[in-house]
């Protein structure tokens, strides 16, 4: 079922009904376009009202979205975003800023980001915090440019990257393009780092070792100090990947544990909608001797003025301006409603929930393949289903029918068919135990079945895409 296009609602004559006849003399409006730049064959779209309403509308609902139930996408932390940020995001003051305003007229908009910085620190116990990249994998780009700053600097040749076998694909991406060459640090039985394995690879020639915490198979790295420990004396740094920030935030703090530098996803740990490639930022925390290399401009205060500092050290920007401002007051407003004590809640809460769901799939006997707790999300493996040809991308696509958006398949790649699931602290039990009864019934399907699971979904407007040829082959309509 195609969706009609605004344009093939458009009748002339019908803005006419709307406004009725001009009861002023037409003129040509003049303007300075010369006229071989003019558009001839521009129409304006006629449709009246409700048909603008409606169409709008049914489009909003013929896909699944976060405003319709559960989007239990690990790692991604899709989340509840309150309206109240929208709203004060949309304030004048902040709406119609121009980045290219003088620092005095902009004061506002300064100790907005500044004081963003501050909670960020604190949350996070890093020394500095620069709001500037746009994205996660912006701020580890970052971050992988500070570090390979810094040991130019030092006179230190280190060219290797540890990355754990667990981590998001956006790690050694980063890593290879800032330059370094990304090599694989092994997981042990309980989906941690082996620290045999990291020994083994460590030397004066690895600039740091990227880190995830809680991994994204949602366990805690419980020898973060060691690990750190471990770096150190080869001179070497620990970056921390923290877009799991969300499992322990007011419980844990990343620099407390030895962590010299970390990204936070503000789109994901503090709200904002991010699916469908909605903006993001990437803040970088570092400690003191790392601080001068972070992008350029810094925000600092003075008294009761807020100024921009510029570091000659600095890597330089690393978006254009200032970052995605919309995005930080977003993320101010959030943490501000919530106050470190609702911040901690909100983690403890997002761990429950979390934990609750595996404990509840266990029970119908899906299970993870590493038995270890796990935080804010957790991992399961549908590899027995495969005796009956039943694959994890055929229970995801399952779901769809019974109003679930699937979890994060086939991520991290060290659990074959993986099912990464997170919650997230704002769905209530009741969405919760929905989650269950449709992942019951699947499986009961699977039983009596298969080829219902197989040929889902059923109920969608569109059903099984090729998404490496529409990725490719784009083709879209327009009006
Ligand atoms: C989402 C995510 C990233 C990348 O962040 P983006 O904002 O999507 O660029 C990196 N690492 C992990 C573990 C993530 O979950």
């Amino acid at each position: 079922m195609l969706e009609k296009l605004i344009k093939e609602y458009s009748k002339k004559g019908k803005f006419n009904d709307y406004f009725g006849d001009l009861d002023i003399p037409e003129k040509k409006i003049e303007s300075n376009i010369p006229e071989n730049l003019l558009r001839k064959d521009f129409e304006f779209i006629e449709v009246s009202e409700i048909e603008v309403i409606r169409h709008f509308i049914r489009l909003s609902a013929l896909n699944y979205h976060l405003d319709k139930g559960i989007y239990p996408l690990g790692s991604c932390t899709m989340k509840h975003n309150p309206k109240v940020n929208e709203e004060v995001s949309s304030y004048e003051g902040f709406l119609y800023l121009h980045p290219l305003q003088k620092e005095e007229d902009i004061q506002g908009a300064l100790k907005l980001m500044y004081e963003l910085s501050q909670f960020l620190k604190e949350i996070s116990g890093m020394d500095y915090v620069s709001l500037q990249p746009p994205a996660g994998a912006s701020g580890e780009l970052t971050a992988m440019l500070v570090i390979k700053k810094y040991f130019i600097d030092k006179k230190e040749d280190r060219k290797i990257v540890l990355i754990p076998d667990s981590a998001h694909g956006t790690n050694p991406a980063s890593v290879a393009m800032a330059g370094f060459i990304a090599q694989t640090i092994k997981s042990n039985s309980e989906g941690m780092i082996d620290l045999e394995d990291l020994k083994k690879n460590l030397n004066e020639k690895v600039a740091c070792l990227m880190i995830t915490n809680p991994n994204t198979l949602g366990i805690f790295e419980r020898n973060i100090k060691g690990i750190a420990e471990e770096l150190h004396k080869y001179g070497a740094l620990l970056y921390l990947d923290g877009a799991n920030l969300n499992a322990y935030c007011g419980i844990h703090k990343p620099g407390d544990a030895g962590v010299d530098i970390m990204h936070f996803n503000l789109h994901k740990t503090f709200s904002t909608p991010h699916g469908g490639g909605g903006p993001g930022a990437g803040p970088v925390g570092a400690k003191n001797f790392l601080v001068p290399y972070l992008p350029n401009p810094k925000i600092e205060k003075n008294g009761e003025r807020y100024y921009f500092k510029y570091d000659k050290e600095s890597i330089g920007k690393t978006a254009s301006f200032y970052g995605n401002f919309n995005v930080f007051v977003k993320a101010y407003t959030y943490i501000r409603m919530h106050g470190i004590k609702g911040l901690k809640k909100m983690s403890q809460i997002a761990v429950l929930n979390a934990s609750y769901l595996r404990k509840r799939l266990e029970e119908l006997g899906f299970y993870c393949e590493y038995k270890t707790p796990t935080l804010h999300e957790f991992v399961l493996t549908l590899k027995d289903f495969k005796k009956v040809d039943v694959k994890a991308l055929d229970i995801a696509k399952r779901l769809l029918d019974y109003h679930c958006h699937a979890p994060t398949v086939y991520f991290p790649l060290i659990v074959p068919e993986a099912f990464m699931i997170e919650p997230t602290e704002t769905e209530p039990k009741e969405e919760l135990e929905r989650f269950v009864s449709a992942m019951k019934r699947i499986k009961e399907e699977i039983k009596e079945n298969p080829e219902i699971v197989k040929n889902a979904p059923h109920n969608t407007p569109v059903r099984r895409l090729d998404e490496g040829k529409a990725g490719r082959e784009l083709v879209v309509k327009w009006g």
